[in-house]
């Protein structure tokens, strides 16, 4: 009819408005709600910062009843319940971090029916006790929040997931939701089979956050590297990501020695001083956050302007999970990464210690594969972080590869002279090492080796030790040196190598202009 405002028509769109002050749904929003109010199933992939929580609390005030809502962490939990509570919507939470009291009295208005949105833990969802209890209330809708961490082959997995593959079982009248910003196809599908048995409808949405610019550079002093770029970003928030607990205190405290206001987080901290610096890093403005990835999930804060990695991070959708903090705002933001040799060895150990099945540590090295491959490309790497989430995409002119055309050169003779330096070493030697014969440096390792005397010995001096160290990670990159599988870091020659060796084909490379300047730099 004429004249009737498109809300009064429609309920979902009149509780955007009413309850959320929002005018318009988001991209895919209003699918994954007309799919829920029909009663389907749905999975729905959006990327961080998409709005995803609105997909399900829209269609729970629709659906009226009880929605439960499961999620892995109590303060993500507490977060949405205060910011229902604002919009002035009956949500609770009953968890772990609560008084019995408040327990109880939340589980008081929700069974006497007052509770639109209830947010539990599947731990505590899936106790006999709860689940006996819920049955007898009018329960309208299921969310499964995080639900990546249903996967064994996620980044994230937690066994407390797993169960809650019975939910579609114990309420088969009742739609399910589960949400995720990991996309790639094998958690995609995983999440589908186990939360589903795969009678799901699947939502995926764009991934692409054209405001960050991506980059990645050769790590050769980190500090240094990440003071510099910090500096370039001065008086703005930040985030930086170290792989271990000490690297985050010991760069946070360089950073503040050089004037930068900077915070160490990590698992390994008490929580009132993680609590502390969270807060500071929330509320303040230009606070530059050195953690470790146990920072992040959940964090909403739009004006981060960059997030830094000083190591190589676990996956792709590790790392887009992670660089998605930045630019939220939707202003110009950076993701910047380190990236070296040594990264790559040492996520390879990781992988290898895992207490995990054979088959879950090949697919984690694979993943590691498709990471390295990331870092080494020379195409634009937009296009190849969305590929891996099944996006086309066309150069998209704000990553390093698009903006630097890095020159490409015929790198043939070079990648001979080091695969006769592997092999005459035995096949047992780290890049730096090799590095050491081509330059014809006698270090005590060479001499005590005899190295000096090899046919390699002093053949690279065309080359200084960045453009060498380069051109070894592409050859890893391209498979024709392997990092050998013990872990030591000696480089072994695969069979695509020995054909490169034996000038059965031709290698080409990129050539890293950006060696020069850094080296300069470092001298001086
Ligand atoms: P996600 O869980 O996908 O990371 P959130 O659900 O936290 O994203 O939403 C991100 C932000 O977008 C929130 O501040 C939310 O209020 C806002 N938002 C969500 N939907 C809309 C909309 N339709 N219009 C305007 N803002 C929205
Ligand atoms: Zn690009």
């Amino acid at each position: 009819m004429a004249g009737i405002p498109a809300e009064g028509r429609d309920p979902k769109r009149r509780v955007l408005k009413d309850v959320f002050g929002f005018d318009d749904f988001r991209p895919g929003q209003a699918d994954v709600m007309e799919t829920l109010l029909s009663g389907r199933h749905v999975l729905a992939v959006m990327p961080t910062g998409a709005g995803k929580s609105l997909c399900y609390q829209v269609p729970a005030l629709v659906l009226g009843g009880l929605t439960i809502v499961v999620s892995p962490l109590v303060a993500l939990m507490q977060d949405q319940v205060a910011a229902l509570r604002l919009a002035g919507v009956a949500a609770d939470t009953i968890n772990s971090s609560l008084e019995r009291d408040a327990n109880v009295a939340a589980w008081r208005r929700v069974a006497s029916g007052q509770t639109r949105l209830l947010y539990l833990a599947p731990e505590r969802l899936m106790t006999e006790r709860m689940l006996d209890a819920l049955a007898r209330l009018d329960i309208r809708l299921i969310a499964v929040d995080e639900a990546h961490c249903i996967s064994q082959w996620g980044p994230a997995f937690r066994r407390e997931y797993e169960d809650l593959a019975r939910l579609r079982d114990i309420f088969p009248e009742v739609p399910i939701i589960a949400l995720t910003a990991t996309a790639d196809e094998t958690t995609r599908t995983d999440i589908s089979a186990r939360l589903f048995a795969d009678r799901v409808d699947t939502l995926v949405l764009g991934f692409d956050r054209p405001n960050i610019k991506l980059a990645i550079e050769p790590k050769q002093d980190s500090k240094r590297q990440l003071l510099r770029f910090v500096e370039r970003h001065s008086g703005r928030s930040g985030i930086v990501y170290c792989l271990s607990r000490r690297k985050t205190e010991e760069m946070a405290a360089f950073l503040e020695q050089n004037g930068v206001t900077a915070l160490a987080y990590h698992a390994g901290m008490s929580k009132d001083a993680r609590e502390a610096n969270q807060n500071a890093f929330m509320t303040l403005s230009g606070v530059v956050m050195v953690a470790t990835i146990a920072f992040g999930m959940g964090i909403d804060k739009p004006d981060v302007a960059y997030v830094f990695h000083t190591d190589l991070p676990a996956s792709l959708e590790a790392y887009y999970q992670e660089i998605g903090r930045a630019g939220r705002d939707g202003r110009s933001a950076e993701a910047h990464m380190l990236y070296g040799l040594g990264d790559i060895r040492t996520r390879r150990l990781f992988i290898d210690d895992e207490d995990a099945s054979p088959e879950h540590k090949r697919r984690s090295h694979g993943r590691l594969d498709t990471l390295i491959g990331y870092c080494e490309t020379a195409q634009c790497r937009r296009q190849v972080l969305l590929g891996y989430f099944g996006e086309e995409a066309q150069p998209c002119g704000n990553c390093d590869n698009c903006l630097n055309q890095a020159p490409r050169a015929d790198g043939s003779t070079e990648a001979r002279i080091i695969l006769a330096a592997v092999a005459q070493t035995g096949e047992r030697f780290g890049a730096s090492h090799i590095v050491d014969i081509l330059l014809g440096h006698e270090t005590e390792k060479v001499l005590a080796r005899s190295h000096q005397r090899l046919a390699t010995f002093g053949a690279g001096a065309a080359h200084k030790r960045p453009a060498w160290l380069s051109l070894i990670r592409q050859l890893v990159a391209g498979g024709f040196l392997m990092p050998d599988p013990d872990g030591y870091g000696g480089l072994a020659i695969s069979e695509s190598g020995r054909a490169l060796g034996r000038g059965e084909t031709a290698f080409e490379y990129r050539v890293e202009t950006r060696h020069r300047s850094l080296r300069n730099k470092a001298r001086s």
